[in-house]
């Protein structure tokens, strides 16, 4: 079957409803693609331009399968999806974070093996968070001083020369943000942020876009999202959102973009939930993560999953999440 009509039958079925797949793919929390964002109803004088596979929050380890249902994944983005590019949504091992060398170098190893011999088209990487090593000294047994300390391992293992990169394919630019700083009140944390080094030169890329490119921008952490508001209410009445949530600079990003219509769309992973949310005009889409619940399971509505987006060329982008048929 031709990947065109495999891949509008996932689209038709989440219009339509649940497919017995989905449903499987929802897990123990029953929850079926009907009820997550769907593409809108438009008309046809649109040309697709790119199709992206977006895979966030793989968190690759030794245990639970994780290999395997990374394997899975990108198995079923080769059969299903097809995609001109896989963009990778950072949260790419389990945790470096905390981990000491050893540790590090295993979940590594699994990351890397499994994208060499299961990605199915060129891969643009994110970093998140837990792709740091060893910021928290303590846990880590780390000093600090170590080779590939901090963000220098992810680099290595993935090729990359910073943490932040753009590249242009078809038509749109896609811009892959460093969401992550440390914590300036905490030695062995973190927040969402970009820094000074980065927010000069995301405002040149911005600036530089050539008249009639779309923009898309993917950074691990949400630069903006409604899931920050989903936790309890303290005693007094109030909601507190962790700086490490959601982009603390989301403001100042925001009113950024509104000088820059050429953005479109901000992906993002982080929170392993499911959201398309609008606003300014831009869409925010929160896509779930592919080890779910850590690969324990669904998180709330974020089965284990990707999503599919395709961009057109009037600048809109239509995004599907789909299970890879995997049960924990
Ligand atoms: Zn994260």
């Amino acid at each position: 079957m031709p990947a065109e009509s495999t891949v509008d039958s996932i689209q038709v079925h989440a219009r339509a409803g649940p497919t017995r797949r989905a449903v499987l793919a929802a897990g123990a929390a029953g929850l079926a693609l009907a009820a997550l964002p769907l593409p809108r109803a438009r008309g046809d004088d649109r040309r697709r331009l790119l199709r992206l596979a977006h895979l966030t929050d793989l968190h690759i380890q030794p245990e639970r399968h994780a290999a395997e249902g990374v394997a899975r994944c990108l198995a079923h983005v080769a059969e299903h999806a097809r995609p001109d590019l896989i963009l990778t949504g950072g949260d790419l091992v389990m945790d470096a974070f905390d981990e000491d060398e050893a540790r590090t170098r295993t979940q590594w190893d699994l990351l890397t093996k499994a994208f060499h011999d299961g990605a199915s088209a060129p891969v643009l990487h994110t970093l998140g968070n837990h792709d740091i090593w060893g910021w928290n000294k303590g846990k880590s047994r780390t000093r600090g001083t170590e080779r590939l300390w901090g963000k220098a391992w992810a680099l290595e293992a993935l090729g990359l020369e910073r943490a932040f990169n753009a590249s242009t394919h078809a038509g749109w630019k896609i811009i892959r943000l460093d969401s992550v700083v440390p914590d300036p009140a905490d030695p062995d944390g973190y927040i969402a942020r970009i820094a000074d080094e980065q927010w000069a030169w995301l405002e040149s890329e911005l600036k530089d876009t050539p008249e009639g490119t779309h923009v898309l921008i993917c950074s691990h952490v949400p630069l903006h999202t409604a899931t920050a508001l989903f936790g309890k209410v303290e005693p007094d009445g109030k909601r507190r959102v962790s700086g490490g949530l959601m982009h603390t600079d989301n403001r100042r990003l925001l009113d950024l973009f509104a000088r820059h219509p050429a953005v479109k769309c901000c992906v993002s992973g982080h929170t392993h939930r499911v959201e398309r949310l609008v606003f300014r005009g831009i869409e925010f889409l929160c896509n779930g993560a592919v080890s779910g619940n850590w690969w324990k399971g669904a998180y709330h509505e974020a089965f284990e999953g990707y999503a599919l987006l395709d961009l057109f060329d009037d600048g809109t982008v239509e995004s599907r999440y789909t299970g890879f048929d995997w049960k924990a």
